[in-house]
């Protein structure tokens, strides 16, 4: 049984537009323990909403929100709002939120801020609950002195690592990370990819790797799930997806990377993503893809099935492939 299984999930805003399909039924799953899925696509995609719908943590102005995610066999989104919060949120998936180290309390030092969630969910005392927030810190590589210190006292790469702390305070065994790495430097990029690959490693961590770098997805995940306009136009393991991309999206993603050892330009994906209150009739990639042909603007393409654990929503592989998924 996969560890997490979600199906069909939408998740529609309501604006003065209309409702903004930003999920509009995607399923997917993580399998194994240990296992990290890459969700990418550009910004608008339905990336960090599909998150927020995981986690429960839902803005007022959702007007659609249905599909099913079974966490370790249990129907979280049918739990009581109390019960998800106690059993479920933080215990069992925690989550990086996109920006989160700049949502750190600026009035609060580090410390108060790690143990909080311990203090008032995980019923231990203050001595224990400090005593878990040093051990935490070294876990992601800082010196327990920064306990004492307040945000705006650390660079960012360290506070990226002390929300990623954060999200742990709860030994959850998943965790979803939006963006982790994007506002930081290179360098510093890669040293939070390396914590990341090694609590993966080490501790047998579940991710839910949100990003739109198909290049830093690769780094840590197992597969990769393409997303376009709320749905999931392509998914295989990291090995399908970047070798033999199928869907003209995820090759125009591949081709904008820049090469170091070769002497081929990046190929940059022309148009805007759609506007998501009234998408494209058909495929909705179909406005902006160099191979549309006659189908793709009529009827919406299903997923195909070109190779075991690879699908592809493209009516280019109508023909070759024979089932559909
Ligand atoms: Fe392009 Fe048509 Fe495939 Fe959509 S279905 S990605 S428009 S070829």
């Amino acid at each position: 049984m996969a560890f997490l299984d979600v199906q069909d999930l939408k998740l529609h805003y309501g604006t003065r537009d209309g409702a903004v399909r930003a999920v509009d039924g995607v399923s997917f799953t993580l399998g194994e323990k240990g296992e990290a899925v890459g969700i990418v696509g550009e910004s608008g995609s339905g990336k960090s909403s599909l998150a927020i719908s995981l986690m429960r943590l839902l803005p007022s102005n959702v007007v659609l929100a249905e599909g099913k995610a079974y966490l370790g066999g249990r129907d979280i989104l049918s739990l009581p709002s109390e019960q998800f919060r106690k059993e479920i949120r933080w215990q069992v998936m925690a989550m990086v939120v996109q920006g989160s180290m700049n949502s750190l309390n600026p009035v609060l030092r580090v410390g108060g801020q790690i143990t909080e969630r311990l203090l008032l969910d995980g019923g231990v005392s203050k001595k224990e609950a400090n005593a878990r927030a040093e051990e935490l810190l070294e876990l992601v590589g800082l010196p327990k002195e920064i306990l004492q210190r307040y945000p705006h006292e650390l660079s960012g790469g360290m506070k990226q690592r002390v929300a990623i702390a954060m999200a742990l305070v709860m030994s959850p065994q998943m965790l979803i990370l939006d963006e982790p790495t994007s506002a930081l430097d290179v360098s510093v990029q890669a040293q939070v990819m390396n914590l990341l690959k090694r609590l993966k490693r080490d501790r047998g961590l579940s991710m839910l790797f949100i990003t739109h770098d198909i290049a830093l997805a690769s780094d840590i995940c197992d597969r990769i799930l393409v997303s376009y306009a709320g749905e999931h136009v392509e998914a295989g393991s990291i090995e399908q997806v970047l070798t033999e991309p199928k869907h003209p999206y995820t090759q125009k993603l591949i081709s904008s990377i820049p090469r170091l050892h070769d002497q081929t330009k990046p190929d940059f994906l022309s148009g805007q993503p759609p506007n998501m209150a009234e998408p494209p009739s058909g495929c909705r990639f179909h406005p902006r893809c160099p191979r549309a042909f006659e189908p793709c603007s009529e009827k919406p393409p299903p997923e195909f099935v070109v190779a075991e654990g690879h699908t592809v929503r493209c009516w280019l592989y109508a023909e070759e492939t024979q089932s559909q998924a």
